[in-house]
């Protein structure tokens, strides 16, 4: 019998499958996906997390990869530094007083890297858990028409769950009143809008966004409504842009 079954390698799972592997247990990783996920999705690393992963091994070559984060500010539109925090308060707190910018798609190779030393951890890609059931010692699960058993299971499948559907765990969510609207630009917004730090909060009564630096390209993040936005074209998101940085001291290229 397998030692503990972790179902989906994202940065959850990954991060379970590696601290189990560091303590000599046997673990295997069921991943539908065929590789691990490319898709951009978040990417700030905060001081805690860095701790932890640093504790894994795999916070150096993260923090060499991404954006150093030393300070965080908050302005208003039209450039107005209204607050700034330098990092460096969190001095003797944690190891890391910064935080890192970078993807998570930039994490999860590193974690694999990681896994591969240990003979007895397994990761599977191409493995699409579809059923789960409980009983005996431990807990059994299905990909295509195997069952594989295992004392435990870690269920790192992401918001939709399959393992927690399977179960009949009760999951109460409500709806968001907002949705994110990413916009990425390779235009050096710190060269564009002077002083501006790597992450940065803009307050605006019409339209707030927040700027986060990455080692090669800019994420502008808008809260937007769920309903009722303008379409998204590319023009549109260009004005939008320029209408939530008019202090830019030249054009940001939007994708
Ligand atoms: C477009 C987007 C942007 C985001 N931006 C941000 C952000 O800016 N900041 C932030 O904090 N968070 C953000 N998030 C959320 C963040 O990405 C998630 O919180 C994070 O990925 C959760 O990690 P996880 O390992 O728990 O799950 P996931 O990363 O979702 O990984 C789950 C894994 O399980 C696999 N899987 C699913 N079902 C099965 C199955 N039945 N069998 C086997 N494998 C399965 C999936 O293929 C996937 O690889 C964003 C999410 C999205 C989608």
């Amino acid at each position: 019998m397998n030692g503990v079954i972790v179902v989906g390698a994202g940065p959850a799972g990954l991060t379970a499958a590696l601290s189990l592997a560091r303590a000599a247990i046997p673990v295997t990783v069921l991943e539908s996906g065929n590789e691990p996920p490319r898709q951009p999705r978040a990417c700030t690393f905060h001081p805690a997390t860095l701790d932890l992963l640093d504790g894994l091994g795999v916070a150096a070559p993260l923090v060499a990869g991404g954006r150093v984060v030393d300070r965080v500010q908050w302005r208003d539109r039209l450039g107005t530094v209204l607050a700034e925090m330098g990092m460096n308060r969190l001095d003797g707190l944690t190891r890391h007083p910064f935080r890192v910018h970078a993807d998570q798609n930039a994490l999860t190779p590193l974690l694999l890297r990681a896994l591969a030393v240990y003979g007895d951890a397994d990761v599977r890609f191409g493995a699409r858990v579809d059923g789960v059931a409980e009983g005996g010692t431990g807990i059994r699960v299905r990909v295509g028409h195997t069952w594989t058993r295992a004392r435990y299971l870690i269920a790192a499948d992401g918001a939709q769950s399959t393992v927690r559907a399977a179960l009949g765990l009760p999951f109460p969510r409500s709806g968001h009143i907002a949705q994110a609207l990413r916009v990425f630009t390779d235009s050096p917004l710190d060269r564009l809008l002077p002083s501006l730090a790597p992450l940065t909060y803009v307050r605006d009564v019409q339209q707030s966004c927040t700027l986060f630096g990455l080692s090669d390209h800019w994420r502008i993040i808008f809260k937007i409504p769920v309903d009722g936005h303008e379409p998204l074209s590319q023009g549109n998101l260009s004005m939008l842009v320029r209408r939530a940085l008019p202090g830019a001291g030249g054009p940001i290229r939007v994708a």
